[in-house]
């Protein structure tokens, strides 16, 4: 029997203007990621059909779980558009499920086929109960519930639902710079991102050798997990040592991380007009530490005029958690590598902290040339997606 999967995008059929931008940009992302297999795939206003290689199907369905933009798939077997082609098909099928009871959904989005759908229901349901022995129909609770799909040229029929990971394509917005620690919080802040549409550069501040290659390595996997929603994720990796030390040397030790934070978001902002991003992303979630009350968010955010969106900023951390894990990335964010926050950090970080003395204590810091000498050094990684990981989990 011949099978495809049927694509329903859910959230993009309210963006009526830009309907065709995201039905296109979901395209091309799956002719991107299915690159690797003989698949064939087109699309109409509101659905989209691959046609697969059946040995193919676990792997691609791996695949598709992790393309934003996709509400619901089903795997349905495809018939031409003709009614004793139809009923033969859909015997075939229940006879290979096992049930007691069904119902028959139809759905004719041809009009111009001669048997409307209230009427097709009963026709179908009958050649079924001839067919097979010992079952009856149940139009509320049924054992199996088989959707038929009327539609020019083919008919779709199915009875599995997959749930897709919902959201908006990845490229439907412009670029954001994520900054990437190897907490819990900031891939799961890039993850959210994405869902949005969004794509991303990564950023990660490192300073060795207070901080260790372990602690990088750890931001690559973090990457890695990320880039399976996206093609490709640049990791920009920021000497920040020179800058830190700086700061530690010429202040107030309760300031310093608000005043590290403050270099961050410059250093975020410069890089982000080269690489044209249009936002910072990061993981604050308000309350959680000394830098992330709304008096600290506010003084650190006032260096840029960019917008910082927080995606975590109102989660609880258990909520944060549970994406982490649903996405893997909680694993790699619990090993134990020193951040460059975590090693700087003072036993009493400043909880309200005060614009005038951040200013105070910058000003003893000749930080625009550090800024730029840390930007050109910075080593940029382009990690691409490959579904190796599949291979070794199937
Ligand atoms: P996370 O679990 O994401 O590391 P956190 O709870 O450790 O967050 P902070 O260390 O205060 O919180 O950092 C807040 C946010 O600032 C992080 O989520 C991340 O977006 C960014 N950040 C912190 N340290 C770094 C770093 N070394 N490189 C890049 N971004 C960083
Ligand atoms: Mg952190």
């Amino acid at each position: 029997m011949n099978r495809v999967i049927l694509i329903k995008y859910g959230e993009l059929t309210t963006k009526k203007g830009n309907r065709n931008f995201f039905v296109n940009t979901l395209y091309q992302n799956i002719k991107n990621k299915l690159k690797n297999y003989d698949v064939e795939i087109s699309k109409d206003i509101s659905r989209m059909y691959i046609r697969f290689q059946d040995k193919d199907l676990e792997k691609i369905k791996h695949v598709i779980d992790c393309i934003f933009g996709i509400h619901m798939y089903h795997i349905a077997h495809i018939v031409d558009t003709n009614t004793d082609k139809i009923k033969t098909i859909l015997l075939k099928i229940l006879r290979e499920e096992k049930f007691n009871t069904f119902k028959i959904e139809t759905k004719r989005s041809d009009k111009t086929f001669e048997i409307p759908s209230q009427e097709m229901n009963p026709l179908l349901g009958a050649h079924i109960l001839k067919n097979i022995d010992g079952i009856q129909v149940d139009v509320h609770h049924p054992d199996v519930l088989v959707k038929v799909e009327i539609r020019p040229y083919h008919t779709y029929i199915y009875t599995n639902g997959y749930k897709g990971c919902g959201g908006y394509p990845v490229g439907t917005q412009a670029r954001g710079m994520l900054m990437l620690s190897g907490g819990i919080d900031s891939p799961v802040a890039g993850y959210l991102a994405m869902k949005r549409g969004i794509k991303l550069d990564a950023v990660y501040f490192e300073a060795i050798p207070h901080t260790s290659l372990d602690a990088r390595n750890k931001v690559i996997d973090l990457t890695k997990k990320l880039v399976k929603y996206t093609d490709k994720i640049n990791l920009h990796i920021v000497n920040f040592t020179k800058i830190q030390e700086t700061i530690y040397k010429n202040g107030n030790p309760t300031y310093c991380i608000t005043i590290m934070r403050r270099m961050m978001y410059r250093i975020m902002e410069k890089l982000a007009k080269i690489q044209k991003g249009l936002v910072i992303i990061n993981g604050e979630s308000i309350g959680q530490v000394a830098s992330q009350t709304l008096t600290s968010m506010s003084v650190i955010n006032q260096v840029t005029n960019m917008p910082v969106i927080r995606p975590v900023a109102c989660l609880d951390k258990l909520e944060i958690i549970e994406i982490a894990r649903k996405i893997g990335t909680y694993d790699i964010s619990i090993l134990p590598y020193e951040d460059c926050c975590t090693v700087f950090v003072p036993k009493h970080p400043v909880i309200n902290p005060n614009l005038e003395e951040c200013l105070k204590m910058e000003e003893n810091v000749s930080y625009e040339k550090l800024i730029d000498e840390a930007i050109q050094e910075i080593n940029t990684i382009t990690i691409e997606d490959n579904d190796l990981e599949f291979e070794n989990l199937l």
